[in-house]
Parts: structure tokens; sequence; C-alpha cells
């Protein structure tokens, strides 16, 4: 069965896309830790990031770099900070984090709320700078 991610690439389930290339593909968390926390996947299906191809390894970090530098234009931040989980979703993701301290990226601490309003402005927020850097 197709993964909760893949059929958000497949635009099954909606997201709050921040960006995509043909391998890879951005949108923002869900139950955010920090306002522009974004998730990073690759296309392709497979669970654990680790067993990503070298080749597709490096172009999803790449990718990463990219959306990381949009999402640190938008939201006031020290720098965004970076974490691979994956003990929820079986699909391989990176999770951007806009940081100021060391307690903005423990996944203990208690998740944010944003309406739909909210959210669609940060992504559209992101995005545009995105797109401005990237194309
Ligand atoms: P992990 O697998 O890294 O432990 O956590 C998965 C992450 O995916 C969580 O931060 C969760 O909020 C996020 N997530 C789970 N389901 C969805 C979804 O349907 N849409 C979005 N945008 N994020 C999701």
């Amino acid at each position: 069965m197709a993964s909760i991610f893949t059929k958000i690439v497949q635009g099954e389930i909606p997201s709050y896309k921040i960006a995509e290339n043909e391998l890879c593909y951005a949108f923002l968390d869900i139950n955010p830790l920090a306002k522009g926390h974004t998730l990073v996947i690759p296309k392709k299906e497979m669970d654990y990031l680790f067993d990503v191809e070298d080749e597709l390894y490096k172009e999803l970090f790449a990718f990463a770099k990219g959306v990381a530098l949009a999402i640190e234009t938008v939201i006031p931040c020290k720098r965004i900070g970076i974490a691979v989980l994956g003990l929820e979703v079986p699909h391989a993701h990176i999770h951007l984090v806009p940081i100021n301290s060391i307690y903005d990226i423990d996944f203990k601490q208690p998740k944010l709320e944003f309406s739909e309003e909210e959210f669609k402005e940060i992504a559209g927020s992101i995005r545009e700078v995105y797109e401005s850097e990237n194309q």
C-alpha cells in the first residue's frame, strides 16, 4: 500500500507544498515544532533514509539545502535544524526546523497549531522565495 507521503506526492492527499523537482518534494509538516517546519522527501517510496541509493540521497540533500535557505529567509531564526526520525511514517524524510535553541527541535515538545489560512500563508511565502532562487 502506498505511504501517506506517496499519496501526498500523487496529490491524493493535500499538502502545503514548498517545492518539488523531478525526484524530490517538500511540504509543511502538519504537526509542526516551529513555524516553517518542513519535510523533504524523495518521491520514490523507501522507508529508511540510509537505504536510499547514493545519487538520489545526494540529490535529496542538495534539494533540502535550497529549501532550508528559503525557509530561513522567511522565518526569523538562528538557523535551520535538521532531523531524521522516521518512526511514524515509513517513507524516508528529512525534517527542516527553524531553531533558535536546542529546545526548538525537541520532538517531545508540544506541536504548534495553525489554521489552514496560516499554513497556506507560510507555505506560499517560502515557496515564493524558493522559486525566485531556484528557477
Ligand atoms: P517521523 O516519521 O519522522 O517520526 O514523523 C513523521 C512526521 O510526519 C511527523 O512530524 C508528522 O507530523 C508528519 N506527518 C504525518 N502525517 C502527515 C500528513 O498527512 N501530512 C503532513 N504534512 N505531515 C504529516
